[in-house]
């Protein structure tokens, strides 16, 4: 989501006439999208922060600090790191312009909610790459899981209306992207504000654009999702067979805890009733170490269901305490040598996990989307499949943007290597 907003923050800055630099030391304006979602992120931010109070020394710079930590500490932002010029939140970046546009020395805070979705036109939006775009169909969250800061930083959920997506979609299909992925912290919620209609609707919608080959979505919560999903899945011959599934926690007790509204077996459930209607699904998901609380039985009870699911790939986090959240308030129990040890025992299951099932994908052949080269090696190109893996093949024939069929001949746990076979489709 980030991405996608940097994408539109840059897109809105060209129109101004604004022109990107490579380096930090070229640069007039310099803005920091930043996320907020783990403090680790957070320090991110601080260190570049030094380095830019270094450069500002040296050089009449503006620095502009936006997205999740901006709308967090609003003005304390500013007073605490005097180097920065402006803070934006996400839900005001239609006015970048004329915060760039104000000629005094005046530090500006611009963090007001908007109750109303503000929609920024789809040829505002620069996006770097050209075959697989982000469309964004909500923001916000209303879920409150209690480790969790985003609806804080995003606020409440704003849908936006199905006729501005579809719109922008057709017209990225007439600039021939293949791929579409809609974007939201908890799609399944998503109604149109103008005439009530689904999540299934809109994906029917976007199945129906000609152009389209392959829709994803993310995120899903695994409270919110229903049997009809899945037959939408299987009827709209689009939509990609993967699917992005938080568990978070294999444990109901820190389920529970963590306000996720689902238990470990409803989740499995969930896991169940898509495979069965389709057998070929893939899944990914979002894993929480040392929760406030978490036991040892908790944790080997995360740990069974990722031997049970065999997710095809895992984002996985130590717990970090995060301002406002319910579980802020709760001591950080779990001591950080657990968790560290926590997080290291779920990585090393789950490359197990992905090294056999990446295995058993040598030999055959898999349909990809070549999305880019490698800078060192010209025949060298990489893409992802259906499932969303990364495959690295050879070609001698410039494919990026378009579908080929590569021949799995090795692998690794987070990769597959392959030979081309032939050209599918051109863009
Ligand atoms: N809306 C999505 C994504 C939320 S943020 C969802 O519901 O899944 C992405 C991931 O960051 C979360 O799924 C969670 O695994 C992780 N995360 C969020 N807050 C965290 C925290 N305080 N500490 C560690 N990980 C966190
Ligand atoms: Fe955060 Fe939970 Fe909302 Fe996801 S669903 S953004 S984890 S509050």
């Amino acid at each position: 989501m980030n991405e996608n907003d940097s994408e539109r923050i840059s897109g809105l800055l060209r129109d101004e006439g604004a022109q990107p630099e490579d380096s930090l030391e070229d640069s007039d304006i310099i803005i920091i999208n930043t996320c907020a979602v783990r403090q680790k992120s957070e320090e991110k931010l601080y260190s570049l922060l030094g380095r830019l109070g270094d450069l500002k020394r040296k050089k009449n710079i503006t620095v502009g600090v936006v997205g999740c930590v901006a709308q967090l500490y609003r003005s304390g932002l500013i007073e605490e790191k005097p180097v920065i010029d402006f803070v934006m939140g996400p839900d005001n970046y239609g006015q970048i312009q004329d915060i760039l546009a104000n000629q005094t020395d005046e530090k500006i805070v611009s963090t007001r909610w908007r109750r109303e979705w503000h929609e920024v036109p789809s040829s505002k939006v620069h996006r770097k790459r050209k075959t697989s775009a982000y469309a964004t169909v909500m923001e916000g969250c209303d879920n409150f899981c209690a480790y969790c800061v985003v609806p804080f930083t995003r606020g409440r959920e704003k849908h936006r209306p199905e006729r501005h997506i579809l719109e922008e979609i057709r017209q990225l299909a007439r600039e021939g992207y293949l791929e579409i992925q809609l974007l939201g912290q908890n799609v399944n919620s998503y109604r149109d504000p103008e005439t009530g209609f689904s999540f299934e609707h809109l994906l029917k919608g976007v199945n129906r654009i000609e152009g389209i080959q392959w829709i994803r979505f993310l995120t899903s919560h695994p409270k919110d999702l229903p049997a009809s999903l899945a037959r939408t899945i299987k009827e709209a011959k689009k939509i990609c067979h993967q699917l992005h599934l938080p568990l978070q926690s294999g444990s109901s007790d820190v389920l529970e805890k963590m306000n996720r509204g689902y238990t470990k077996e409803e989740y499995l459930e969930k896991i169940q009733m898509l495979r069965s209607f389709l057998p070929d699904m893939s899944f990914s998901t979002d894993i929480i170490v040392g929760f406030p609380g978490e036991t040892e039985d908790d944790f080997e009870q995360t740990i069974e269901v990722l031997k049970t699911v065999r997710f095809t790939n895992i984002f996985s986090f130590r717990y970090s305490p995060r301002p406002r959240t319910a579980a802020a308030k709760i001591e950080d129990s779990v001591p950080f040598a657990v968790k560290r040890d926590r997080l290291l025992a779920v990585q090393d299951i789950q490359k197990q996990i992905q090294l056999e099932h990446n295995s058993s994908l040598i030999g055959k052949t898999e349909k990809v989307l070549c999305i880019g080269k490698s800078k060192k090696d010209h025949r060298r190109y990489s893409g992802r499949n259906e499932a969303y893996q990364v495959v690295n093949f050879h070609s001698d024939l410039d494919v990026i943007g378009q579908f080929v069929d590569v021949r799995i001949t090795s692998c690794g746990p987070y990769s597959l290597h392959g030979e081309i076979q032939e050209l599918i489709e051109k863009s």
